[in-house]
């Protein structure tokens, strides 16, 4: 890998496991320093272990990002242990499946609360650190589930929807600061969050609508991640860029594109 971004620190929130860590590595061996937030420090630090044992340079802040006071000391550590943030990886969420007859204020709050309003205020706090500087990449995640629905995941398809717009919006208000924000919208990963769906039968159905088959793999976004990170997007703002292996193609458009049986019979 080329290190496109040598000298560059970034902010990987939700970097224990999963995409996040996917991330973490990936901008680390591309040259940058990472800072890779989170809940629980143990895992982090297995993490920022494994980056370094590559040559890598990693730094762990704990950040709970439902909570705001938690996202302004877990921004202020990143600051003091790496001297500053040049690349946001606005990462960190999560999912309730329920059907929307059972899903609770709670399950709502606390989807809501981390995948928009957490989303929102990382974003907002490492923004304005940017602005004083003149610089900055933002790359929040957003979802195939942005543009398709499927039962019991309502409210976070209504979390990743709204992550394009707010980072629409995001764009607009931080060009002139040269803050670059997009978002990465991933199919379905082969990740923590979705081992359990895709064992299940409905799951397994899905998967077998998608044209390979099979669950994307974590490193299939490295490039678009790297592209988004560096100084390749310099004069790309605003936009969410779906990276799906063609997964959208297959179990949604594909479907829905489909005749009904009666008129397919005419
Ligand atoms: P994951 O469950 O494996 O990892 C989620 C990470 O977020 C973990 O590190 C977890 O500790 C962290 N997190 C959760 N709540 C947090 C909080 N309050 N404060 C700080 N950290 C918190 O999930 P993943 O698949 O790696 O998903 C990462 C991101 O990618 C999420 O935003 C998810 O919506 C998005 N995404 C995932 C997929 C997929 O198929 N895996 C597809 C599209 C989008």
């Amino acid at each position: 890998m080329t290190q496109q971004l040598n000298g560059k620190v970034a902010l990987v929130t939700g970097a224990s496991q999963g995409l996040g860590k996917q991330f973490a590595e990936t901008l680390a061996s591309a040259g940058a320093t990472v800072v890779v937030a989170s809940r629980r420090r143990e895992p982090l630090e297995a993490v920022a272990t494994e980056i370094a044992s590559q040559g890598g340079t990693a730094y762990v802040v704990e950040l709970d990002v439902t909570d705001v006071e938690s996202i302004g000391s877990a921004i202020d550590g990143a600051i003091e242990q790496a001297g500053r943030i040049d690349i946001l990886v606005n990462n960190a969420g999560l999912t309730v499946n329920r059907l929307i007859r059972d899903v609770t204020p709670e399950d709502f709050d606390l989807v809501v609360g981390t995948n928009l309003r957490g989303a929102f205020f990382v974003a907002q706090q490492v923004g304005a650190h940017m602005s004083e500087r003149g610089d900055g990449k933002i790359i929040n995640l957003s979802s195939i589930l942005a543009d398709f629905v499927m039962p019991g995941v309502s409210v976070y398809c209504m979390t990743k929807t709204a992550i394009s717009q707010m980072t629409s919006a995001m764009a607009l208000e931080w060009a002139r600061k040269n803050i670059q924000v997009n978002a990465l919208a991933p199919g379905f990963v082969d990740t923590e969050i979705n081992a359990e769906f895709f064992d299940s039968p409905a799951g397994q159905q899905i998967m077998g609508r998608f044209p390979g088959q099979a669950l994307q793999q974590p490193e299939s976004l490295d490039s678009t991640l790297l592209f988004l990170a560096s100084a390749a997007s310099d004069h790309t703002t605003g936009r969410t860029f779906r990276v799906d292996d063609g997964q959208a193609l297959g179990a949604f458009q594909g479907a829905r594109s489909r005749p009904p049986p009666d008129e397919a019979r005419k």
